[in-house]
C-alpha cells in the first residue's frame, strides 16, 4: 500500500529501530513510547484493521503474539509482565491503519485501560 506509514517502514522508506524481522513480521520501537518498553509488531503485508482480517490471516496474526513474546524475552520483561494491545478503529484510538500489536512493558499498567 503506497500511502501507509507502516508499509513505508516495512519497505525501509521511513527509518525505524528494528527489534525483530523475518519474512512476514517486523517489530520496531514506537516513536513516542508510552512505557519503558514499547514495541510495535506488524505484519509486513498490509491489513488495515482486525475488521479487515480474513480466516486465512489467522496464522500471520498469531505470529504477532509469538514475536511479541520473543521481543519481551529479549528485552527482559517476560517475567515482570507485558501488555499486548491492538487498537481497532476510532473509539479504540487506532491512528495508523495497518494492523499493529503494541508490546508495552517496564511499568505497572492500570486495568481497565483508559
Ligand atoms: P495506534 O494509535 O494506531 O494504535 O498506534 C500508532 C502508534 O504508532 C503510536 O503509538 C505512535 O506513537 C506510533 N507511531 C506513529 N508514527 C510513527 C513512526 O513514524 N515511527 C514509529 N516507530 N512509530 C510511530
Ligand atoms: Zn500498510
Amino acid at each position: 500500500m503506497t500511502d501507509c506509514l507502516f508499509c513505508k517502514i516495512v519497505a525501509g522508506e521511513i527509518p525505524a529501530k528494528a527489534a525483530y524481522e523475518d519474512a512476514e513480521v517486523l517489530a520496531f520501537d514506537d516513536i513516542n513510547p508510552a512505557a519503558p518498553v514499547h514495541v510495535l509488531v506488524v505484519p509486513k503485508r498490509h491489513i488495515a484493521t482486525l475488521n479487515d482480517a480474513s480466516p486465512a490471516d489467522a496464522p500471520l496474526l498469531g505470529r504477532l503474539f509469538e514475536v511479541a513474546a520473543r521481543v519481551a524475552r529479549e528485552r527482559g520483561v517476560a517475567a515482570s509482565g507485558w501488555r499486548a494491545t491492538v487498537n481497532v478503529g476510532r473509539d479504540a484510538h487506532q491512528l495508523v491503519f495497518h494492523v499493529h500489536l503494541h508490546l508495552m512493558a517496564g511499568r505497572p499498567f492500570a486495568w481497565p485501560p483508559g
